[in-house]
């Protein structure tokens, strides 16, 4: 059998394929940009033939120096929620991909809103009712594609996330694994099926849906005529998870209470809550996490829309730094914010305020204030944001998180984890494999092919490059977060409605 797991990890802004060995090394990667596509304002779409074939490349190069026999299976992680349709019988897709960030469906989400679905969407689903999810996305397309309603009634097409697509691309299988499935805002969490009724209400006929499936399970094997990918003709496709998730599994947080975040342009903080779903009053969302050997894992899920991109803004529009990783360098350059605290509010609020109508605010400052303590600021208001989550997280969970496993861009600050360990008073641990992500998929489908035995072992295969532990006061610290609720009050609800 082969040494290697093939991980397709493929994101909103590029394909990448990442080849693991057996100590969960990466042997071997590739990566390429495809095009976004801004048909207006708000709007956000991608080829889905264009993902298709960079996702190929990738593949196809990073498994150039393997033999045939060499990789043993492959798994799949992908940007969530983005949607496609495509005709069944030609291949071709009826439509751009719509991306997960596009706000086309807004409209139709508030009407859902007013009909009183909140409640109902919520409780099958876990989800809030937003145009991020595929739901409405799939039903634009019905709506607004000439003939394409006719021809999903007449059985002819097929809806995807990028996962199914891709699957369906290497072997043929029309599959979404549970972690995908349940961000359509069609899928029901607890019994691990599609919601007819919800289906019914927006009007999705249910021929469309693919077949939902466990995270780590062979789905299918890859067809011989893919052009560049011969060496990997039969080969597995045997594990997949929507990159959240996979980050989560892909960081080792195999036990209930364990936690991951994301610093990247945004911030994504996963947590495992068990075999049970929990329902958040703080504004997360409930997502399966994983499905693996016939037991479902739960996850509380909350993001912050602007984390990494504060720091690309205090480069790029007020220009005091000239690249990211100087946002260190000037930070350390004074002991504390001098009382300055920024609220990064640049397109309202996320988890856990849901305000679109807050703005931006840099609060505090004072004639001493310089540009190094607006960079402590940037940094902070970083860490703030995820400690939001994690209260919500502890609150809504009931249960002690004890410590938090980060990766992402702006993982590499030690400035900013060691913040976020005095914020929260735990470990805040970093690993030294960063792609965490695509590691998730690699590790989900080493587990089905038997390339890996079981959770222990995975669990093995992450080692720790630094842990930072709280070092100030916790008064000090409460008394900092104090300050940042209060400044995140003055920015709500700012603009005129
Ligand atoms: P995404 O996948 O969301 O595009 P990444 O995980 O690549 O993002 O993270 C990118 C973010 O990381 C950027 O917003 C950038 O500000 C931040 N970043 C990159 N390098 C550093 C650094 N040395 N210190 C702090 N932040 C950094």
């Amino acid at each position: 059998m082969g040494n290697y797991i093939l991980a397709l990890d493929q994101g909103t802004t590029s394909s990448r394929a990442i080849v693991f060995d057996r100590q969960g090394q990466i042997a071997a990667k590739a990566q390429h940009p495809f095009r976004q596509i801004y048909p207006q304002a708000g709007w956000v779409e991608h080829d889905p033939m264009n993902i298709w074939h960079s996702e190929r490349l990738a593949a196809s190069e990073a498994i150039s120096d393997f033999a045939p026999g060499d990789i043993a299976g492959i798994g799949v992680t992908n940007q969530r929620e983005t949607t496609i349709l495509w005709d069944k019988n030609t291949g071709e897709p009826v439509y751009n991909a719509i991306v997960w960030q596009c706000r086309r469906t807004a409209e139709l989400c508030e009407q859902l809103k007013r009909d009183g679905l909140t409640e109902r969407v919520e409780n099958a689903t876990g989800l809030l009712i937003d145009a991020y999810f595929s739901g409405t996305k799939i039903r634009w397309i019905l709506d607004n594609v000439p003939g394409a309603r006719e021809r999903a009634e007449r059985g002819e097409l097929l809806f995807g996330t990028v996962e199914t697509w891709l699957i369906w691309q290497l072997t043929g299988s029309h599959v979404t694994d549970y972690s995908n499935a349940c961000r359509t805002m069609l899928f029901d969490i607890r019994r691990l099926c599609w919601d007819e009724e919800l289906c019914a209400i927006l009007d999705i006929p249910m021929s469309v849906l693919p077949r939902p499936v466990g995270n780590s399970e062979v789905y299918g094997y890859v067809r011989a005529d893919i052009p560049g990918l011969e060496k990997l003709a039969g080969v597995p496709v045997c594990g997949a998870a929507g990159d959240q998730q996979s980050a989560l599994f892909g960081q080792a947080c195999f036990a209930e209470g364990d936690a991951k975040n994301t610093y990247g342009t945004g911030c994504f903080t996963l947590m495992n809550v068990g075999a049970q779903p929990v329902r958040s009053r703080a504004g997360l969302v409930s997502s399966v996490g994983w499905h693996v050997n016939g037991q479902t894992t739960y996850v509380l899920e909350g993001s912050v829309f602007n984390g990494g991109s504060t720091i690309q803004w205090v480069r790029d529009e007020l220009q005091l730094i000239q690249s990211a990783p100087e946002i260190n360098t000037l930070a350390a350059e004074v002991p504390n914010s001098g009382g300055v605290v920024l609220v990064p509010a640049f397109t309202g609020l996320g988890a856990p305020y849901w305000d679109m109508y807050a703005r931006g605010a840099l609060l505090g400052i004072t004639r001493g204030t310089n540009r190094a303590h607006i960079a402590r600021a940037v940094l902070e208001c970083i860490a703030y944001q995820v400690t939001d989550l994690m209260m919500a997280m502890r609150q809504d969970a009931g249960c002690d998180i004890t410590r938090l496993r980060v990766d992402g861009g702006a993982s590499v600050s030690d400035i900013l984890l060691q913040m976020q360990a005095d914020l929260l008073r735990i470990e805040v641990d970093r690993p030294t494999m960063v792609e965490t992500t695509a590691f998730g998929a690699a590790a989900l489908a080493g587990l089905s092919c038997g390339v890996w035995r079981d959770l222990n072992e995975l669990s093995g295969l992450r080692h720790s490059q630094r842990v930072f532990r709280p070092e100030r006061t916790q008064s000090e610290c409460d008394q900092e977060y104090r300050l940042w609720k209060r400044a995140v009050g003055r920015a709500a609800d700012w603009i005129e409605h």
